[in-house]
Parts: structure tokens; sequence; C-alpha cells
């Protein structure tokens, strides 16, 4: 709640995705255009030729849906491709092939694991396809336009202005790129600009109960840093202004990686200065449930619900859970090691108390990792923690003995002076010379003593 003292910022985000579907949104041209030859990815559609038309390409279509759908969003029965018509030099046909009034996704949230262990929810308003544009390149005086990206699928994912801080917002972009990885719809990568953000930046005044009567969008942010350093500056630069009792100009500003600053670039549109409207090649489209259905099945486990399970099920501490499920290559890891202990232990009836928590932890900590081979990580595992659990007729015996030879620890333990059982798990683990279990050995002393 914004208060009577404080200047709260708001937040909105508009983020585009690149698919990297094998073509084109709308033609037979490859979607991979990185790194190639200007002006050799193309054809009559892409270029805008006379009489082309376009054809969708329904894997982008399907993933757009699966992202849609892993964000929470209901997803529309019917929907259509709109025209969304501005003048640029990287846009050949005058108009963006994009969706305006039926998007395939909308009213959707995500969870997001913020700082100090808190859970935040923040909607999404929709989620849309449309295509790419053409890239330009400013040398000296002249500017160069490259058609090879023209037409490459983007879905564009709005949120509703819920942030109140860049940290949160670098949160969200983190798992929100961890999420389109796990659905192996794209790389999401921001130096590569295959993922892109717009924030949307105001400031209520101290008071003000309903959303500032401007906004501020952001262009030209390529990594996570910048984000969060082009949002803190530009809600200082807001702050600046309003408490000169001015309000800032509702614009589009450019961020400047060299002066950690946004500068202004243009006076923002409105959406009616686009007049969009329904694409005529391209008849709307109707899902029906079974297909919907059918498109959910293909969504894998995602890394929130993933931290979840780790948490819920092996209890292991949120840091090191969230640490894990967050990082595709690492989960992958961390499962496979657990299942191939889980079956070794089992083979060898050898048990070990919290297996997974030690495991994960292990991991976080880069105690093991993944040059390693798994039966060397099973040696390594099993030498810090096991204890055969038919040792245990080996090992109370052994516990009989040294207790008996150390009558004053029993006594100083029966006054309540705990810390000895550390004198006699060293004891122990010096004579019995093969990998122990600490914890075990330890709760096997304890009932030891206490029987006495
Ligand atoms: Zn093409
Ligand atoms: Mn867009």
């Amino acid at each position: 709640m914004n208060n009577l003292t404080t200047y709260r910022p708001i937040i909105g985000l508009e983020i585009h995705v690149e698919l990297s579907t094998i073509s084109k949104m709308f033609c037979g041209c490859s979607a991979s255009w990185f790194g190639k030859k200007p002006n050799t990815n193309t054809c009559p559609v892409c270029l805008a030729m006379p009489g082309a038309l376009p054809v969708p390409n329904q894997k982008a279509i399907e993933d757009s849906i699966l992202l849609a759908l892993s964000l929470n969003c209901k997803i529309n029965s019917i929907s259509k491709f709109d025209r969304k018509h501005y003048f640029y030099h990287d846009l050949p046909k005058g108009y963006q092939i994009s969706q305006y009034d039926q998007p395939f996704g909308e009213n959707g949230y995500m969870d997001v694991y913020c700082e100090n262990n808190t859970i935040k929810r923040f909607r999404i308003k929709r989620v849309h396809l449309e295509e790419d544009t053409g890239k330009l390149s400013h040398i000296n005086d002249v500017s160069l336009v490259d058609f090879n990206r023209a037409g490459v699928p983007l879905v564009e994912i709005v949120t509703e202005p819920d942030f109140t801080n860049a940290l949160d917002v670098k949160k969200f972009l983190d798992q929100l790129q961890q999420t389109v990885r796990f659905l192996k719809i794209s790389s999401a990568d921001m130096e590569k600009g295959s993922m892109r953000l717009e924030p949307n930046i105001s400031v209520q005044i101290p008071g003000e109960k309903t959303l500032p009567k401007y906004k501020v969008e952001v262009k030209n942010i390529n990594s996570f840093r910048f984000a969060y350093n082009a949002i803190n500056f530009e809600i200082e630069r807001q702050i600046e202004i309003l408490k000169n009792n001015k309000i800032p100009i509702q614009e589009t500003r450019g961020y400047n990686e060299k002066l950690s600053q946004t500068v202004s670039q243009r006076t923002k549109e409105e959406a009616h200065d686009y007049r969009y409207f329904p694409e005529p090649d391209i008849p709307p489209f109707i899902f029906n449930k079974t297909y919907i259905d059918s498109l959910k099945k293909n969504i894998p486990e995602l890394p929130f619900s993933k931290m979840k399970y780790y948490i819920q099920s092996f209890h292991i501490k949120s840091e090191d859970a969230h640490t894990i499920a967050f990082n595709k290559e690492l989960s992958d890891f961390f499962e496979k090691v657990i299942n191939h202990i889980t079956k070794q232990l089992k083979k060898e009836n050898i048990q070990i108390t919290d297996m997974e928590c030690k495991i994960a932890s292990q991991i976080v900590n880069k105690k093991i990792n993944e040059n390693q081979a798994l039966s060397d990580i099973y040696t390594q595992i099993i030498s810090h923690y096991a204890i055969k659990t038919t040792d245990d007729k080996e090992i109370l015996p052994l516990i009989k003995t040294i207790v008996s030879n150390h009558n004053d620890e029993v006594l100083s333990y029966k006054k309540g002076k705990t810390n000895v059982i550390g004198v006699f798990i060293g004891l122990i683990l010096k004579e019995y010379k093969k990998p122990l279990d600490v914890q075990k050995l330890k709760s096997l002393i304890i009932d030891y003593l206490d029987n006495l």
C-alpha cells in the first residue's frame, strides 16, 4: 500500500521471446538467423513482395500456447492475428502481424521465489504471438538493414504493473527464462536478443491511490544486470522530477549501458495509433479442449514446482532446493545422482539418513560435480555418510566395549554433558575404520547411553 511518506514505484513488463522453431512464423525461411550473411535468409513472404501470402507456423503457435499454459493463462478458444501498423525501416510490410484483442493466452500469473525465501505472485496480462522485425545497423552516416530476422516467431508476454522494485523484476525474469528453457522453446538469451525486456515504469507520489497518469518505457536492455540498473536509474530520475512538483513525460527511453543511464528516444504511441485490424490473409483459430489438453501433456515439470517437490519430499532446505531446481543442468545432474545412489544403496543394503539433503548440499557446495563418474560419486558419498544396516550388530558391541572403558565420560553424560558423545564418535570411527553414517552412529550411541 502506498502511504503518505513514500514514493512508490509501479513497474510492468513486456517481454519478447524469440522461438527456436525450424522455420520462420509465416514462411519457410530458417528461423535461426544469428550470424548469417545479411539478407541471405529471406524469401518473398518475409520481404513483403506483392502477392506473397503468409502461412502460420503450427509449431510456433503450439509453443506459445505451451508457454501461456505454463504461466497459468486462460487459453482463448477463438483467437486470431491482427495487423499492427507503423512505419520503420526494419518492417518491410509497413505492419507487423501480431495479436490484438484475442491473444492466445490471458489472465495468468507466475509465483516467483524472491529475496528472503518469500514467494510472490505476479499477474500475467497476456501472452501473444507475432513476428520479429529486421535488424538495423548504423555505421558512420549510413544505416543498413538486414531482413534475416524478419518474420522470426516472437512471443510477447505482458505483465500487470505488479512490481515495485528492480530486484523482484530480476527474479521474475530469471524464473521466466528458466521456464522457457525447460519448455525447450527458446534459448531465451538476453545477450543474443532472443529474450528482450521492455519495462514500463512510473512512480506514485506519497498517498496516491490510483496508477500514475504517465508511464515511461525503457528499451535496448540486453542483460539482467542492465535491466536492474535501468529500472533503478529510472525510478530515481522520476522521483527527482516528482519532488519538484512536475510530472515525467510519457515517453520511450533507451538504456545507454556506457553511461548507466536512460535517454529519451521518442514520445509513446497509444494503441489507436497503430490502426489494428484483423489479418485478412489468415483465418481465425478455434481451439477445442481436447487439443489444449493434448498440449498440456507436453509441459515438463517446471522449476518452481520442482523446487516445491524437493522441499516437501526430500526436506531439502529452500536455498539449496532453489539453487538446484532453477538450474536445468544442475537439477538433471541432481536427479541422476539420486537415482543412481538410491539403486546402489538398495543393492548393497545400506542406509543414509537424509540422503537427498546431503547430496543436495554436496552439489550446491561443489563437493561433487558433473565431471565425476557416478561410481566415484557413490564411493565419495558412501565414505562420508554410509553405515550398513546389517552392521548394527558389529557396531553395537564396539560401542559397548568403548563405553565400558570410559566410565568418567559416561558419568559426565549422565550429568547432562552431551558433548562427550563426540568423544565416543571419534573413538569408534578410529576403531571401526570403515565408512559410517555419523548421524546414525550418534543416535546409536545416545540410545545405548540412555539405556545404561
Ligand atoms: Zn521468408
Ligand atoms: Mn511486440
